[in-house]
């Protein structure tokens, strides 16, 4: 196992200080590793995420091989040539385990921002007190967005929330979190190929959700009554000025519409399961407030924003992988993790095999199937 930084790396080198998994404790495991603590129901912070994957490296005696960067991995023969910081490794098969998001997605028009107006992504954002003082606009109202903004607001500062398509979800329904209804109702379990529109089922942006030991929801509404305004998606910048898109109404209604859908989904689960005396009535949220007259351009020379926080997203990166399976996106293509190369494989990419391979606890099922393949495709090698 190749690991360029040490092992946690992700964990330990970029995430911002307040951040906690938004899977709750007992949901937050590894293979043969799960929560035993006093908060089963509480979220981690991101160094007792690193904590638990050291903890999992030591127990699973994973030979990791840390500060070894691979430059490269090219097609050879019989296999794969590994070009690594410290020397060249031969072999048959390659597990891509990089990760689906090593670098923030930011839009080309950041270019456009004043050089008077900072930048920053999740990478290099670590506290609200690295910001220059003054108003700030987070861009994206998926997970990392919703809270980035809730934490500046309550810094005290004028803070701006950008709101392209989003998923919104309450903390909890009816008595429990609604991350523990996904996983009874077997929503998490649905299949790679039995989802309708499976590319658009990976690039679905993370849920606006929080770990706190409150449980509080942190959708649109709860921003608002903080006293974030809401715009719509940033679009492009002309002549020094933010151009937002309009729209926001529909936005919302759909987003909640979504959530109707999906709370009607555990609902009828309830039903049919016999959960329905044990468990709270069923509930329905207010819809969300759609801003009386949403602004639609901001001049970002004026001085009222001092800084923008890109929360748009995470990529993949593959510049080392030179085997021809990386999409014009950027997007590996594999069916189930079985790229299109033979012995190539891939883990830990969202909605890989299942819905739940998104989150740390989809590795289990989906490692399995995935090394099964890879051990058949050497047996039938080691016979021919
Ligand atoms: C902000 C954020 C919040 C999240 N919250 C949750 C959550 O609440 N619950 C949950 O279950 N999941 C959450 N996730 C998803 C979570 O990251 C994954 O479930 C899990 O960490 C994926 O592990 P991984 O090992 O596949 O990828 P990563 O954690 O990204 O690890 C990939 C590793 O590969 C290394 N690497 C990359 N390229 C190379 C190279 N060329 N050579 C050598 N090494 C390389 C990296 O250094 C890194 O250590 C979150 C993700 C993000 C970004």
């Amino acid at each position: 196992m190749l690991e360029r930084g040490e092992v946690a790396n992700s964990w330990r080198r970029e995430r911002w200080d307040s951040l906690r998994l938004l899977t709750p404790n007992w949901q937050s495991r590894l293979p043969g590793l799960r929560y035993e603590g006093p908060d089963p129901d509480g979220y981690m912070t991101a160094g007792e995420v690193t904590g638990l994957i050291e903890r999992f490296a030591t127990v699973s005696r994973a030979p990791v091989r840390t500060g070894s960067n691979v430059t490269s991995v090219r097609r050879t023969g019989d296999g794969y040539q590994v070009t690594t910081g410290g020397g060249e490794i031969r072999c048959r098969t390659v597990v891509i385990a990089s990760g689906a998001c090593n670098q923030p997605a930011v839009p080309p028009f950041s270019d456009a921002v004043p050089a008077s107006v900072e930048q920053l992504t999740p990478f290099g954002y670590r506290s609200p007190g690295q910001l220059p003082d003054g108003g700030v606009l987070v861009v994206g109202a998926s997970a990392t967005g919703v809270q980035l903004a809730a934490e500046l607001r309550q810094s005290g500062r004028p803070v701006i929330l950008s709101v392209g398509e989003h998923v919104r979800l309450p903390r909890m329904y009816r008595g429990r979190d609604v991350l523990w209804w996904m996983d009874a109702s077997g929503v998490w379990d649905q299949r790679y190929d039995e989802v309708e529109d499976l590319t658009r089922a990976r690039r679905l942006p993370s849920p606006q959700l929080v770990g706190t030991p409150e449980r509080a929801t942190l959708d649109l509404n709860a921003l608002t009554s903080m006293g974030v305004e809401l715009v719509g998606r940033w679009a492009a910048v002309r002549d020094g000025r933010a151009l937002f898109s309009g729209g926001l109404r529909n936005m919302f209604s759909l987003a909640d519409l979504k959530m109707e859908r999906l709370l009607d989904t555990f609902d009828e689960w309830a039903k049919t399961d016999g959960y329905d005396a044990e468990a709270g009535p069923p509930e329905r949220f207010a819809p969300t407030r759609v801003p009386e007259s949403a602004r639609l351009q901001l001049d970002l020379r004026s001085g009222e924003i001092r800084a923008v926080v890109w929360a748009t997203g995470f990529r993949p990166a593959y510049g080392w992988l030179d085997v021809p399976v990386v999409d014009a996106k950027g997007h590996l293509n594999h069916e189930g993790g079985v790229v299109d190369s033979p012995g190539l494989y891939a883990l830990g990419l969202p909605v890989l095999r299942r819905r739940r391979s998104t989150f740390m606890c989809g590795i289990e099922d989906d490692a399995r199937e995935v090394i099964e393949h890879l051990a058949r495709f050497l047996a039938v090698r080691r016979r021919s």
